[in-house]
């Protein structure tokens, strides 16, 4: 079985989320790929959610060179290729740059959850992502933009990579780093891996927010106590 796909159905039955664990399921069965889940969305997707897919093309552009490659690209792509008594340069293993896009056929997906202190869910395995109603809004979505571009990357064992170049970035730019990033190892709070977390407090930099507000869950306080 596919491990990430493992990995998701275990992650959602550990956390009661039975429905999405037989969604995910129903969908392996039946062996819808995603190119026809894509299609289908397309065509039913509304106002709402086109102007999430918009918002979700702009931040991209954006805010996410670094986890999707292109600011690593030389170092980790060059070759230098002999040819004909010449070098050329050559770029190898570029593909997985047309992979870490969300114009790869994921989804957006617009939905009321029951739960009101979640705002989204990222599936691997169905290029999905659900935002919920109440949290329809920027943080949100890079949120999961994060979860997007992190499992893509898992899926190509590069996530340790983009982990130590965020860590080396942001260790001299953030005081008590190693605090914040203590504050989460312990095993409750698992869901969010120290990439996702190196790369939130990154964009709450960027856009000049308190540390702690990309991630949420009670994050900004808690970071705010632990900064000094
Ligand atoms: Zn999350």
């Amino acid at each position: 079985m596919d491990p990430l796909f493992k990995e998701e159905m275990l992650d959602n039955i550990k956390r009661d989320r039975y429905f999405q664990a037989f969604e995910s399921l129903k969908a392996k069965l039946e062996e819808k790929d995603t190119y026809s889940l894509y299609t289908e969305w397309w065509e039913t997707k509304t106002k709402e959610e086109s102007e999430v897919l918009d918002k979700a093309y702009d931040y991209e552009e954006e805010y996410f060179s670094d986890l999707r490659l292109i600011d690593y690209k030389d170092e980790l792509f060059a070759v230098k290729i002999f040819d004909d008594k010449e070098f050329i340069d050559s770029f190898e293993g570029e593909d997985i740059l047309y992979k870490l896009t969300i114009d790869d056929g994921w989804r957006f997906k617009l939905v009321d959850y029951d739960d009101e202190t979640c705002g989204g869910l990222t599936s691997y395995t169905e290029k999905l992502v659900e935002i919920s109603n109440t949290y329809n809004n920027k943080d949100t979505l890079l949120h999961e933009m994060i979860h997007v571009y992190e499992l893509i990357l898992k899926s190509y064992q590069l996530d340790d990579f983009v982990l130590l170049k965020l860590y080396d970035e942001l260790l001299p730019k953030v005081k008590n780093l190693k605090n914040l990033i203590n504050l989460d190892k312990h095993i409750a709070f698992k869901e969010h891996s120290l990439l996702f977390i190196l790369k939130s407090i990154k964009l709450d930099l960027e856009l000049g927010y308190n540390l702690g507000t990309i991630y949420a869950y009670g994050r900004e306080d808690l970071y705010a106590d632990n900064l000094i």
